[in-house]
């Protein structure tokens, strides 16, 4: 039995070194879902936004059993996480996101911008999985192949090489401009930093700092105390020339 599959041009990314192209007929010879039949075409589900077979939304679960044309379109930016969709129907509460081995950097920077992010450098890509699923967590990664398991839900296969160009690309795929918050989290422990007296850290701070310096921030888990020197503002200018907006 043959089906005629069409990728939106917006997959391309996973499939440039594929013959077939966008549109093609595909022999399914076995009894196959269609995640199964897109992600051995390369494309993860993930990456799927909506998928249509003889022009009815169906899920990654349908079989089709019969001849017919397979439409499958990208997720579209900006993807909100926090509304259902069909491929989706249970939306995430909070943005908070899980960052592979190879986005280390990329996660440090979203925790500087305030997001809840995890990492290690040891997690396995079984480890990622079942974080996603248990503290329903968005998966940040540049290996296609971790996001083909059933249990991630909500990720982005990051394009960009370079972290910040990584960051920009997070908070634009995922429409996160106005959730920034920045410098409001420890990026040792991915802990929401709180206010605290000058006079409690004074025996902390080197002579300058205590001159220029009035509003200090502590990690409540460990103590490191932070302030807007000029890591803040050299930070401020990076995303800046991203075209991103920072309100504040
Ligand atoms: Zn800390």
């Amino acid at each position: 039995m043959n089906i005629c599959i069409h990728f939106q041009k917006q997959l391309d990314f996973f499939r440039v070194n594929d013959k077939p192209g966008r549109q093609f007929n595909y022999a399914l010879n076995r009894k196959a879902s269609v995640k199964d039949i897109i992600e051995s075409l390369g494309v993860p589900h993930t990456e799927v936004g909506h998928i249509c077979f003889n022009k009815q939304e169906i899920d990654f679960s349908f079989i089709p059993v019969s001849q017919g044309i397979l439409d499958v379109q990208a997720v579209s930016p900006p993807f909100n996480v926090g509304l259902p969709s069909f491929l989706r129907p249970q939306p995430l509460k909070r943005i908070r996101f899980v960052a592979d081995v190879n986005v280390i950097k990329l996660g440090r920077l979203l925790i500087l911008l305030g997001f809840d992010v995890i990492y290690s450098s040891f997690y396995s890509d079984e480890e990622i999985a079942d974080i996603a699923e248990k503290e329903n967590r968005i998966v940040l990664t540049r290996d296609t192949d971790l996001l083909k398991r059933s249990k991630i839900i909500f990720a982005r296969r990051i394009r960009a090489n370079l972290p910040y160009d990584q960051m920009a690309e997070t908070i634009r795929f995922f429409g996160l401009e106005n959730r920034i918050s920045f410098f409001s989290r420890c990026t040792a422990c991915n802990i929401k930093l709180v206010t605290i007296e000058k006079k409690d850290v004074m025996h902390l701070l080197e002579p300058k700092t205590k001159q220029y310096f009035n509003t200090f921030f502590q990690c409540p888990h460990c103590k490191t105390v932070f302030w807007r020197g000029s890591h803040y503002d050299f930070f401020k200018k990076q995303i800046s020339a991203l075209g991103i907006s920072i309100n504040h």
